[in-house]
């Protein structure tokens, strides 16, 4: 075994493990380009104070997760711990929010210094989904109409449930988050640790504090629900009835609060129970105030991300798992001398097919060993090409898989036709 190790808490991901990934992938995309989403692709690094302004300076990414660097020009720069940032200022840099809306969505990796466990590295994989431009709970609705249909795709929407909460506009939450604060600090010895450090930087992630204690200290506790604006109220109700309408099935929890501090109004998380601890596995929300935060004009927004490596181990455990797909066809060539014009055949077949999945054997070997190795790959069918089929410019064709079909010899011109129904 090699010295070299990857990061720790960055993964690989093996051939074997490819599949799901590719299903996921290949899903979503087909799913946002039928809701009119289009894809934007970001750079992997930013300017660190992009995160601090948008993010929100005492937040967990920013206070301790982010991978942050001086380039050699002295610039700070970090690699990305979230997609939405990124998008709004790619949005605003190219004056895409100009006069128009805008529905994109974006997937790749993502960088937090965090303990590596199951369902938590320290690089993994998102796909976000942003809406620019609409102010109403139907763009709130649609969103989460498209992640339930995404999940009835995958086969993995019975074991996932929605969570939604209103965090009202950010003057209902500042009055609320003021209120918190005060009946928490008469309690401030009650609480657990971790909690009396957000006591007086982010109050709100109280809320969502796993510790009993502080949970039972929180029953008796102001509730946002009651610092609700109307208008905020309103939105909420609507989003619950199109909901209610399309059948999309939720819980409100008047405790989800998200990490993050560029929320407003909506949120939501959809969760598991079936992958142990880490179980969100999408989350987002509306966050209206962030576009001019970054200097852009006041423009409303919505987005989620999930997270990829959750959802393919969920994926995995389903039984609509993606088998990794086999080849076609393995074409031996027992004589090596005659190895350049089975070359040719094989090029000349995926001309004709370009569907055909059809490996040629390279590197020589018995005929044997290449049988073996044909046999190995769970390709469908054995093309042979020895001297005989050299001579006659045929191929012999063996079923791998089907021990009643005999082996036959067709001439190299009708391959094709041959082929054409049997691959895929
Ligand atoms: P968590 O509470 O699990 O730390 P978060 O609130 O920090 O999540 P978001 O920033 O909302 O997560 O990211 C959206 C989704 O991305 C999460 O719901 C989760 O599925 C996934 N995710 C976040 N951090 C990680 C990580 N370190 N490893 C794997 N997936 C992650
Ligand atoms: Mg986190």
């Amino acid at each position: 075994m090699s010295q070299y190790k990857s990061v720790k808490g960055m993964n690989d991901i093996l051939p074997a493990d490819v599949a799901v990934w590719q299903q996921l992938e290949e899903c979503a995309a087909e799913l946002f380009a039928g809701y009119g989403y289009s894809e934007i692709r970001l750079p992997i690094v930013e300017p660190t104070d992009l995160f601090c302004r948008s993010i929100g300076e005492v937040t967990d990414i920013v206070e301790k997760e982010m991978y942050t660097f001086t380039d050699r020009n002295d610039q700070k720069i970090s690699l990305r711990p979230e997609g939405t940032a990124s998008c709004v200022r790619a949005c605003l840099q190219h004056g895409l929010l100009h006069k128009q809306t805008q529905k994109l969505w974006y997937s790749g990796p993502m960088f937090r210094y965090e303990r590596p466990q199951k369902g938590r590295q320290r690089q993994f994989h998102q796909i976000g989904v942003e809406a620019f431009g609409f102010s109403g709970p139907d763009i709130d609705a649609e969103l989460l109409m498209l992640t339930n249909r995404l999940w009835r795709v995958l086969g993995i929407d019975e074991h996932v449930t929605l969570q939604i909460n209103s965090l009202g506009t950010l003057a209902a939450r500042n009055e609320f988050k003021a209120e918190l604060q005060s009946y928490l600090r008469a309690h401030e010895g009650e609480l657990d640790e971790d909690s009396q450090r957000r006591l007086n930087s982010n109050p709100l992630r109280i809320l969502d504090s796993k510790n009993p204690g502080t949970q039972t200290l929180l029953d008796a506790a102001p509730s946002l629900a009651d610092y609700i604006d109307d208008e905020s109220k309103h939105h909420f109700a609507e989003l619950r009835e199109r909901l209610d309408a399309a059948g999309v099935k939720y819980s409100v929890n008047s405790r989800l609060v998200r990490g993050l501090d560029y929320y407003s109004q909506t949120v939501f998380e959809w969760v598991t129970d079936s992958l142990g601890a880490q179980g969100t596995v999408c989350a987002g929300g509306r966050y209206d105030g962030l576009v001019e935060q970054l200097g852009g004009k006041p423009c409303p927004a919505v987005g989620f991300a999930m997270g990829m490596e959750r959802l393919c181990l969920m994926l995995e455990q389903s039984k609509n798992a993606a088998a990794a797909t086999s080849l076609d066809a393995y074409l031996i060539v027992p004589d090596n001398a005659l190895h350049s014009s089975a070359q040719q055949i094989a090029e000349r077949l995926r001309d004709d097919l370009p569907q055909l999945r059809l490996q040629l054997h390279c590197g020589g070997g018995s005929m044997k060993s290449q049988m073996k190795k044909a046999d190995k790959s769970a390709a469908q069918l054995a093309l042979i090409y020895g001297e005989t089929e050299h001579a006659s410019q045929s191929m012999t064709v063996k079923h791998l898989r089907d021990a009643g079909t005999e082996q036959h010899t067709l001439a190299v011109s009708e391959l094709a036709e041959y082929l054409l129904p049997r691959i895929g």
